[in-house]
């Protein structure tokens, strides 16, 4: 995954920048304000903007480690070109996100250093997770709202860095899941997500930067997804699912 201007820039929805190529369909940019999707976060939305035309970005697509914009038109842009990200839905994502990293530090701890195995994230405010925690009480999976919801609360900083990929590997607990962390970045780098006093993990998302950005959050449901898997529904509050 090549380095990505959200990642340093999550509140920066508008960038103007210039069409590198185009096709029928899709676009190059030289700069993007969107993040393409990974780690359990679905895409951003949003739409592309030039003299005389624009389309919405309704996708991405990677090749030969450059990023595509996918466009709901044929319209190839030229030029000068406004990229505009969904703020609602990267609003959404960003609280999302990092409560999803609360619940995972917190099982963590609970639960004697439990991984993740699988995260998805969804449009309507909620999420769910799956965690490797063999015989765990679902109860005091349930009981995680409110120490979940004091941290959210406390609005704790959040802050990110980067760190070799081998001192990721070697220290514990850094890389939760493959299925979480991103891949480095081209110069073997990793970036890691800190909830300051709480948690730090490899991530390739965009998230808040203090869980005072986030509104309170439900734990849902707890299901049994085999003997060893419990998989976590959490929804933000506001959201249909969660009241
Ligand atoms: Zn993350």
């Amino acid at each position: 995954m090549p380095h990505l201007f959200c990642h340093d820039h999550p509140e920066t929805l508008i960038l103007e920048t210039t069409v590198l190529d185009a096709r029928p369909g899709k676009v190059l940019l030289a700069r993007s304000p969107f993040y393409p999707g990974g780690g359990g976060q679905p895409p951003d939305r949003g739409v592309l903007r030039w003299q005389g035309g624009e389309a919405s970005v309704t996708g991405f697509e990677y090749a030969s480690d450059k990023l595509w914009h996918l466009l709901a038109s044929t319209l190839e842009p030229s030029g000068t070109v406004e990229a505009s990200v969904d703020p609602d839905f990267r609003r959404t994502m960003r609280q999302l996100h990092t409560d999803t990293h609360i619940l995972n530090a917190l099982i963590y701890q609970a639960f004697d250093g439990a991984l993740v195995t699988g995260v998805q994230m969804y449009e309507d405010g909620t999420a769910r997770m799956d965690f490797d925690v063999p015989g765990a009480d679902n109860d005091r999976i349930r009981a995680l709202e409110a120490p979940i919801n004091e941290i959210i609360a406390g609005d704790v900083a959040v802050t990110f860095g980067y760190v070799p990929l081998e001192v990721a590997q070697a220290q514990h607990g850094l890389i939760r899941s493959r299925s979480v962390a991103p891949p480095p970045t081209p110069d073997g780098l990793i970036r890691i997500v800190e909830i300051v006093g709480l948690d730090r993990q490899a991530c390739g998302g965009t998230h808040l930067t203090g869980t005072g950005g986030s509104p309170p959050l439900r734990i849902l449901k707890v299901d049994n997804k085999g003997r060893h898997n419990r998989r976590v529904r959490i929804g933000l509050v506001g959201s249909p699912a969660a009241g």
